[in-house]
């Protein structure tokens, strides 16, 4: 690449982060440090039955998970799984057609995550909404619109970080995911975890948090501090979704972030 173009790319970067840590509510300048710049180009329904009649037929046999092998499916992902992916695309291909919970069902598209698959920040959100069932990705509408403001303005982008939910798909009505949802797919972002190796990880949300710390503190009270989820240090910060609603949020969102990259230059500062 030419030089004036490197110098034109850096500056639209730079001109992008301030943007979006203005729209956050920053006045100071802040640039991840350690982010390398030869990466910055590569840039329902009303028919469906209660989550427990679901289950409830699903125990009683009347329902029986119609895509995939349940058998080779659970053998892959129970808390006590033998099988281990080399990667992500593995991983995903074995359990895309996963049926274990009544989502699998009604939903549109599996959406397994996205990202560097050797991203040293991962985001968990709770479930996929409406834009991200038909699309197969997580974070794609408003809120997902913010999420990548918030990771440009933390001078980085959605292709350096790995982005995925706890449930891989759409509670219908995008009520909230159920315990018993969360539970059978929470081994799938365990081998998630597992194969992305992340260094430090951000819950977006209430229902994100609860899930991953197994805690019902109020969200308020898990901002702020470092967490663990299996030894990952792990910051708790409102879903963009609440953003969008609650402007407010986005100032201490902003500091939630600022925490995370600072903790990322720390660990990083002698590489
Ligand atoms: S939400 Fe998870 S456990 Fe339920 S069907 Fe989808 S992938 Fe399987």
């Amino acid at each position: 690449m030419a030089f004036d173009d490197e110098i034109r790319e850096v500056y639209d970067l730079a001109r992008r982060a301030l943007s979006c840590q203005a729209e956050l509510g920053h006045k100071e300048i802040i640039f991840e440090q350690h982010r390398s710049y030869d990466n910055i180009s590569q840039s329902t329904t009303n028919e469906i039955k209660s989550t427990e009649e679901h289950f409830a037929e699903m125990a009683a046999g009347s329902i029986t998970p119609d895509a995939g092998d349940q058998t080779s499916i659970m053998d892959q992902t129970s808390p006590n799984q033998t099988v281990e992916f080399t990667g992500v695309d593995d991983h995903r291909q074995a359990i895309c057609d996963c049926t274990k919970c009544p989502l699998g069902l009604t939903r549109t598209k599996f959406v397994y995550g996205v990202g560097n698959p050797n991203a040293d920040i991962m985001f968990i959100g709770e479930a996929p909404g409406r834009d991200e069932d038909q699309q197969g990705e997580p974070f794609v509408g408003r809120a997902g619109k913010l999420l990548d403001k918030i990771i440009i303005a933390m001078g980085i982008t959605r292709d350096d970080v790995y982005i995925a939910n706890i449930l891989k798909c759409r509670p219908p009505d995008n009520r909230d995911p159920q315990p018993d949802e969360m539970k059978l797919c929470m081994p799938y972002l365990k081998e998630q975890i597992r194969l992305i190796k992340p260094q430090l990880i951000c819950a977006l949300g209430r229902i994100a948090a609860h899930g991953l710390l197994q805690t019902t503190t109020p969200l308020g009270k898990l901002r702020g501090e470092w967490h663990r989820f299996e030894d990952i240090p792990l910051i708790v910060t409102y879903h963009p979704a609440a953003l969008l609603r609650f402007q407010q949020y986005k100032r201490p969102t902003w500091e939630d972030m600022q925490t995370l990259m600072a903790e990322h230059e720390r660990i990083n500062k002698d590489k």
